[in-house]
Order: C-alpha cells, then sequence, then structure tokens
C-alpha cells in the first residue's frame, strides 16, 4: 500500500455513547494509519440530536456534502429520550438514517454476529451449542422487498378494514445482493446459506433460481438454501455450521436480531449499509455499532467502544480495500478479549477478568496494532 493513499471519512458520531465510542474507533484508525502507512482525513459532522438542537434538523445539508466527499461514512448513533416527543418523521433516527440510506442507495445490510470463546457465557442459547465461540455474517437487502413494495395501503373495502403490503423483488436486485453475499463468503469459510420461502411465495421461487445463478460465478463457495421458518430454528439449533447467511429484508430483518441475540452482547456488534460496488469492487458505505445511543450509560464513558471499532474495520475492509488492516483490528480485539479486559456490559466478574471503561478499552485496543 503506497503512503500516499488518502480515504476521506465522513465522522457522524450523534448522540449519546456515540461520540465517547467514535473517539476510541478514531484512536484505532489512527493507530492503522501510522501502521499502513495511509492518510485518514476527518470530516466531523452533527447529525440526529444535536444536529436537531444546532442546526434544527437531523441531517443538516452539510452533512450530506461531506458524505458526498467521502468514500465512507462512520456512524455513531442517534436519538434519545430529549427528541422522543417529536413528530415521528422529526425524530432523529427516521429524519437522519433513512434519508442516509436512500440518498446513497446502501442495499446491502451487513451485520456479522460474532461471539469470542471467551464470551459465550453472555450468549442465552445453550453452552455445548456455541462452545468455542461462533461467526456468522447476515447480508440482508435493505432497499427493496415488502417494506417498499407498491401498493400499499390501509383502509376499507367492502364493509371491512384491509391492509395491503406488496412483496415484489426484481432479478436485479437479487443479483446484486447475492453477489455482495458470495463476495463475502470468499474471504470467509466459503459458505452461503440463502433464506426464502420458495414453498409458499413466488418471490422466494425468484430468490432461489437467481441466486443458484449467482453461485455459478463462485465455484468455491458452498450455497445451502433454507426457508426462512427453518432457518430460526437452525441457527439456534447449529449455530457454528453458519457462515454467510442471505436473506431478503423482512426474512434478514428478523434473521439478525435472532443472530445478535445469539452473540449475547450488543456493544460487540458492527454493521455495514453498503451502496453499489464500484469498478475496483470496494462499496460506499455507512458503518456503525448496531446498538443504540444507550441513554441510561450516557456521559458516564463506561460504554463497550468495540462495536464501534469493529464498524471501522468493516469500512477498511469493503470501501477501502485495507483487508489486512482490517484483519488487525479484527484480531487486537479478540487479543484484549482473550486477555480478559472487560467494559460493563460483558463483564461477568469471573476470574482473569478485569472491568475497564470505555477509553481504557480503546488504548488497549490501539496499543495491539
Ligand atoms: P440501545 O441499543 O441504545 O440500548 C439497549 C441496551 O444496550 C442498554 O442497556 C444499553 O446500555 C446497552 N448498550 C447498547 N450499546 C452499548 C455499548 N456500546 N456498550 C454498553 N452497553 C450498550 O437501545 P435502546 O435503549 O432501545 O435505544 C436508545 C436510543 O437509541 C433510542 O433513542 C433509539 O431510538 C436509539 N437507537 C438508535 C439507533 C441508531 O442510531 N442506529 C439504533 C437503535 C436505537
Amino acid at each position: 500500500m503506497s503512503s500516499s493513499e488518502t480515504h476521506r471519512i465522513a465522522v457522524l458520531a450523534g448522540d449519546g455513547i456515540g461520540p465517547e465510542v467514535m473517539r476510541e474507533a478514531v484512536n484505532v484508525l489512527d493507530r492503522i494509519s501510522t501502521r499502513f502507512g495511509v492518510t485518514f482525513r476527518y470530516d466531523e459532522q452533527l447529525v440526529g440530536g444535536i444536529a436537531i438542537d444546532e442546526k434544527g434538523t437531523a441531517l443538516p445539508p452539510e452533512t450530506v456534502a461531506a458524505c458526498e466527499a467521502a468514500g465512507a461514512i462512520l456512524f455513531g448513533s442517534v436519538g434519545g429520550p430529549k427528541w422522543e416527543k417529536l413528530p415521528p418523521a422529526q425524530q432523529p433516527e427516521r429524519a437522519a438514517l433513512l434519508p442516509l440510506r436512500k440518498h446513497f442507495g446502501l442495499f446491502a445490510n451487513l451485520r456479522p454476529g460474532v461471539c469470542f470463546p471467551s464470551l459465550t457465557q453472555a450468549s442465552p442459547v445453550k453452552q455445548e451449542l456455541i462452545e468455542g465461540g461462533f461467526d456468522v455474517l447476515c447480508v440482508r437487502e435493505l432497499t427493496g422487498d415488502v417494506y417498499f413494495g407498491e401498493p400499499k395501503f390501509l383502509g376499507e373495502r367492502d364493509g371491512e378494514r384491509v391492509a395491503i403490503d406488496t412483496m415484489i423483488y426484481k432479478q436485479g436486485e437479487v443479483e446484486r445482493i447475492a453477489h455482495v453475499a458470495f463476495g463475502a463468503a470468499m474471504g470467509r469459510r466459503r459458505k452461503v446459506t440463502s433464506i426464502d420461502k420458495a414453498n409458499v411465495l413466488q418471490n422466494g421461487v425468484l430468490w432461489r433460481e437467481t441466486v443458484n445463478a449467482v453461485a455459478k460465478e463462485y465455484p468455491d463457495v458452498t450455497v445451502e438454501h433454507l426457508y426462512v421458518d427453518n432457518a430460526a430454528m437452525q441457527l439456534i439449533r447449529r449455530p457454528r455450521e453458519f457462515d454467510v447467511v442471505l436473506a431478503p429484508n423482512l426474512f434478514g430483518d428478523i434473521l439478525s436480531d435472532e443472530m445478535a441475540m445469539i452473540a449475547g452482547s450488543l456493544g460487540m456488534l458492527s454493521s455495514a449499509s453498503l451502496g453499489r460496488a464500484k469498478d475496483s469492487g470496494l462499496h460506499f458505505g455507512l458503518y456503525e455499532p448496531s446498538g443504540g445511543t444507550a441513554p441510561d450509560i450516557a456521559g458516564k464513558g463506561i460504554a463497550n467502544p468495540i462495536a464501534q471499532i469493529l464498524s471501522a474495520a468493516m469500512m477498511l475492509r469493503y470501501s477501502f480495500g485495507m483487508e489486512e488492516a482490517a484483519n488487525a483490528i479484527d484480531a487486537a480485539v479478540k487479543g484484549v478479549i482473550d486477555d480478559g479486559l472487560r467494559t460493563g456490559d460483558i463483564f461477568s466478574g469471573s476470574p482473569g477478568t478485569t472491568l475497564v471503561n470505555t477509553a481504557a478499552m480503546g488504548d488497549a485496543i490501539a496499543a495491539r496494532l
């Protein structure tokens, strides 16, 4: 990697614990910059509740402009009790995240469900099922399906209240998300489990046929198809056998939460929302922790920064093509967990573990790089 390489990052820390954990992610990126000889230019902008307070809107135009000029968006989280009484359309999450997803065409949501071997007690799943840890990546289609299909209707017909949502997928939409899943599997354990309901839904038939066609381009990747109801069971029964789970929007919404729950600790889980691939195969993306602003612990300096730091690692992998640096961050996180460092959310007092705050956890991860 040449030392002249510069990556622009729009840094949108947001509300609550957002700025606290973002500080640690930037700290880690600074270490990566030194070690790998790249330059990161951070453009910090307001988003969410703090942007409403200071600029009158959750997504100010200068924030969007900074995102447009950047190679990726590193996002904290937005919202909190202070803004909960605003009309729904003005609330931080709806007024900031959804427009960003739409504006940048972020069609692929990647959520790793990772449980380190030393943290399996945080999972509600039977210990013998996750012994040795597990590592699943959910690749969820984010801009199609029954959430966006037209017509939508709620009203009266023939003297009765009726609701209509339309489940619709175009072949091209399935193809592009399948490529993301197979591409990700190539860098992992080379298995894709595709989710549908092809026994009942025409959408499922198109989904399955299209995934099988895309699979031919990735002969090294094994494909398995599961109906969504069976997948919900198998994830609990044999979580370690999954690698990449490829799902349409609705089913992925549900299954990715199930995977997060199996992993146990929200403060550990990152996510990426990717736009269309460029010629380089890299994507513009928005990278954020799976959790929210954690108002109950905000301002105390005790939040777990790992989800934000792992989100930065995903950014390096998917937007900047820095696989080695991303792996180094993943390894550093695993290293500090193996060393016994724990923030409050993952601390159980077991022997050999030490309770640390946000800054100490961030420093320990940076020091391992
Ligand atoms: P939350 O994820 O903020 O908190 C749920 C629980 O998990 C809390 O006990 C919290 O302390 C804990 N937690 C979450 N992240 C943690 C971390 N990094 N370290 C330690 N503990 C952590 O969910 P919530 O309480 O339902 O929502 C709080 C606010 O966040 C709401 O305003 C909600 O709208 C917003 N929210 C924003 C996003 C986003 O910006 N993408 C996502 C979810 C929720």
